[in-house]
């Protein structure tokens, strides 16, 4: 979980503060700050804050609070805020290799599993088709 992306020499790394997350879930999420001591190319000691989540989201991406992070309904993984949509019909949050998009009145309407599964059955296809204009 080391983030050395400048390739420095560091010299210590402590853990200065952390928020703990509790998901709808139960599953827990710790926001973790580090401080990162180092030296620089002079032989400097210089020190910068690093930002981790504990465990790591699987979008790759770092949330910037504890609200961003949602987690997928059906895989359980986690993700930031942008990387999930909820299902159309029942709210359910998904991230997007879960979500069904149908394609309805020329919108994109995100979907779970079981709803896309519902939307597509024809018989539902035809009473719902009597509806429209
Ligand atoms: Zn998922
Ligand atoms: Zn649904």
């Amino acid at each position: 979980m080391s983030n050395n992306p400048l390739n420095i020499n560091i010299v210590g790394k402590e853990l200065v503060d952390y928020s703990r997350h509790i998901l709808p879930s139960g599953k827990e999420v710790y926001f973790l700050v580090y401080e990162i001591t180092h030296t620089d190319a002079q032989g400097l000691c210089r020190t910068y804050k690093d930002r981790v989540t504990f465990p790591p989201l699987d979008g790759g991406i770092q949330p910037e609070s504890p609200e961003d992070v949602r987690e997928c309904s059906e895989c359980e993984g986690l993700f930031t805020a942008s990387q999930t949509v909820s299902c159309h019909d029942c709210g359910r949050i998904l991230c997007m290799q879960d979500a069904a998009l149908t394609e309805e009145n020329e919108e994109r309407i995100p979907l779970c599993p079981e709803h896309a599964a519902k939307r597509n059955n024809p018989i539902v296809r035809f009473f719902n088709s009597l509806f429209k204009a």
